[in-house]
């Protein structure tokens, strides 16, 4: 099921579950109250993706959890046996279309198109043997990068944190077999990056074992489980496309801020 969070002619936001080219409304937000129907239907092409989870406390990002992807950035600093962690903030949150806002900074900002886990229930030490209780679906997620400043800065705070650094979306699939999709970040329509979910290093259910001993994770928080391979920038006025099987595409144009 393709759960979106959406509005229409700048209304409240809603959810619905994706039927074809409309979307059928749903009560309120499923993953606190369920999927009752209101009976009304939305045309697709009338309503506005938004963001489909606003993350309530954090959004978790797993660093260099593809072979490919840490050798290409940082063969000699990193071997982790146990999954790199970091955070970025809710506010860097945005939706499907929305801008990435690029900051005057120095050096490239990068995409790092990613499968998430949107948390769907308070977890706290889960066992990797059920980390599916805890989840409510999948999306897709950008971790927008100002690659200078993650060296510069010697962590990364600033560098992925930056407003609309965390593009969220389009939808939320709540059954997704995660464990061989192909991950596809295009850059005006030209393939930049590359992978396959197969090939993490840390896969879903140790990562939320990972995690949910470090922190308790609350509804709506999600975690994004890394970058496949393929280095690439992107500019102002480029659009960056994410694709992943099962799921959709994420896409969002770049500006400079203003
Ligand atoms: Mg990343």
């Amino acid at each position: 099921m393709k759960i979106a969070r959406f509005s229409v002619g700048g209304g409240d936001p809603r959810y619905g579950i994706l039927d074809d080219d409309e979307y059928v409304v749903l009560t309120g937000d499923p993953m606190f109250s369920g999927f009752e129907t209101t009976g009304e239907r939305v045309p697709a092409a009338a309503a506005k993706l938004l963001a489909p989870v606003i993350p309530r406390s954090k959004v978790i990002c797993i660093g260099l959890n593809f072979a490919a992807h840490r050798d290409e950035v940082s063969n000699a600093l990193h071997g982790p046996e146990a999954p790199l962690v970091f955070l970025k903030p809710n506010t860097a949150v945005v939706g499907p279309g929305d801008t990435i806002q690029i900051p005057p900074v120095e050096g490239r900002i990068v995409h790092e198109g990613e499968l998430v886990v949107v948390i769907g229930k308070i977890a706290k030490r889960v066992k990797a043997a059920d980390y599916a209780d805890v989840i409510f679906g999948y999306t897709i997620g950008n971790d927008v990068s100002a690659r200078d400043q993650m060296f510069a800065d010697g962590q990364w705070a600033r560098a992925k944190g930056y407003d609309t650094f965390a593009p969220l979306g389009p939808v939320i699939e709540t059954e997704l077999d995660w464990g061989n999709l192909d991950i596809q970040t295009f850059v005006d329509g030209e393939p930049r990056r590359h992978g396959n979910t197969k090939d993490m290093l840390h896969k879903i259910p140790e990562i939320i074992e990972y995690v949910s001993d470090i922190w308790t994770l609350l509804p709506g928080d999600v975690i994004m489980t890394g970058t496949p391979a393929g280095l690439g920038g992107f500019v102002a006025g480029q659009t960056v496309d994410i694709t992943i099987e099962g799921i959709g595409t994420l896409s969002n144009p770049a500006q400079n801020r203003v």
